[in-house]
């Protein structure tokens, strides 16, 4: 199931601060279907999708946020970028009616991808707590 090879991924992940995928993303070495994307921000859908939006809001620049857990006061300023970001893409696609954003950190929080990234999740009804 989905959610088994989700939790096997980020079992398997560990937080070395290896380049990971999104760096070839954010230098479209590979395709990604972009959303938004300004200076600092870039947003994508997930290849992986668990809601019928979900898109995910990465910095441009790691700069050692290879989880939240890593953020340190030089990057409070990207961290508010992000959050901007994940609102302008709600907006984008529409979903007024509510949505959630998520940041997996670390293993027992399911994060498969050492690259910060907030999941912006909408267009259905959520449910909570999650699992
Ligand atoms: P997390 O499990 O919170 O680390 O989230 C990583 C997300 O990245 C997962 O939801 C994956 O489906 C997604 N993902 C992995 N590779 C790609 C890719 N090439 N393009 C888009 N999304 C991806």
């Amino acid at each position: 199931r989905a959610a088994h090879n989700e939790e096997a991924a980020a079992k398997a992940a560990s937080d070395t601060g290896a380049p990971t995928i999104f760096d070839k993303i954010i230098a479209k070495e590979i395709p990604s279907d972009i959303v938004y994307e300004d200076e600092n921000v870039l947003a994508f859908r997930d290849i992986n999708p668990q809601a019928p939006v979900h898109v995910l809001v990465i910095p441009k620049l790691r700069d050692g946020l290879t989880t939240l857990g890593k953020a340190e006061p030089r990057h409070i300023e990207v961290l508010g970028q992000l959050l901007h970001a994940s609102k302008i893409v709600a907006e984008k696609e529409g979903i007024v009616d509510g949505f959630r954003v998520v940041i997996n950190n670390g293993a027992e929080g399911c994060q498969s991808v050492y690259h910060l990234h907030l999941h912006v999740l909408g267009g259905r009804q959520m449910k909570w707590p999650p699992g």
